[in-house]
């Protein structure tokens, strides 16, 4: 399968940031992997024009379970949609964490992303104390089991396995950890989605960067990564982009 390289904005960048992707698409050409970036709302129709008829696609960072109605602030998956977004990250621990996002509204989120013709990049990831309680498998089980709406397929739906403990903190599990989690998690889909299963692209993030790109990218069931501080300089995602 082709391997892909997404990058996580967060609340970060402005109309300026755009330089970098214009040295991203300029140094990357043609990568071997997938490229997607997920801005902040507010520059996503922008980037989405910038990166017109180049390889990289760009991505929300979430969107709203309904499609319209009066919920001040939000933004429906059919407005990341008409803005030219192909993706929408669901789940990410900083909404489960900052906004109480449950299984069950990720999955919701999920079925709406589906809806408006978007890939549904799901986060599941367990916190330090859960892997230090030997609850790390179980963790992430019950989140994929309830965050995963039945429709599934290698097409419309991505698995980013993201330890909440080496997001944004220099840590990163062992890679024996890495290929347990990734291995455990295509199990569970191949449960669950037997035909598609082996096609859904997992990718690990947390504290993905140039320099240890190419090792996490070659444990087993890793299809790719979802890079967050890395992400917003060019020189630094092309790095990684490179090593995939
Ligand atoms: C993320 O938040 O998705 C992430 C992986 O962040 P970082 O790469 O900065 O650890």
């Amino acid at each position: 399968m082709r391997k892909l390289a997404a990058g996580n904005w967060k609340m970060n960048g402005v109309a300026a940031s755009l330089a970098e992707v214009k040295a991203l698409l300029a140094a990357h050409p043609a990568p071997a992997c997938d490229m997607l970036l997920c801005p902040p709302a507010t520059l996503v129709a922008q980037m989405a024009a910038a990166a017109k008829g180049s390889a990289l696609q760009v991505g929300g960072q979430d969107c709203h379970p309904k499609a319209s109605g009066a919920h001040t602030g939000d933004i429906s998956a059919q407005m990341l949609a008409d803005a030219g977004a192909g993706s929408v990250i669901l789940g990410h621990s900083e909404r489960r964490a900052d906004h109480g996002e449950s299984d069950a509204l990720v999955r919701a989120k999920a079925q709406a992303a589906w809806a408006a013709g978007l890939v549904a990049v799901i986060c599941v990831g367990e916190t330090e104390t859960q892997r230090d309680a030997g609850q790390t498998l179980a963790v992430v089980g019950a989140q994929l089991a309830g965050s995963v709406p039945d429709g599934a397929t290698a097409a419309n739906t991505v698995i980013a396995y993201e330890p909440v403990w080496a997001i944004g903190t220099g840590r990163t599990p062992t890679l024996a950890e890495i290929a347990e989690v990734h291995g455990f998690l295509r199990a569970e889909l191949s449960g669950r989605f037997p035909t598609e299963a082996a096609g859904v692209r997992l990718l690990y993030g947390g504290s993905v960067k140039p320099s240890n790109a190419a090792e996490i990218f070659a444990v087993a069931d890793v299809d790719g990564a979802l890079v967050g501080g890395a992400s917003l300089k060019a020189a630094d995602f092309g790095a990684i982009v490179a090593a995939l």
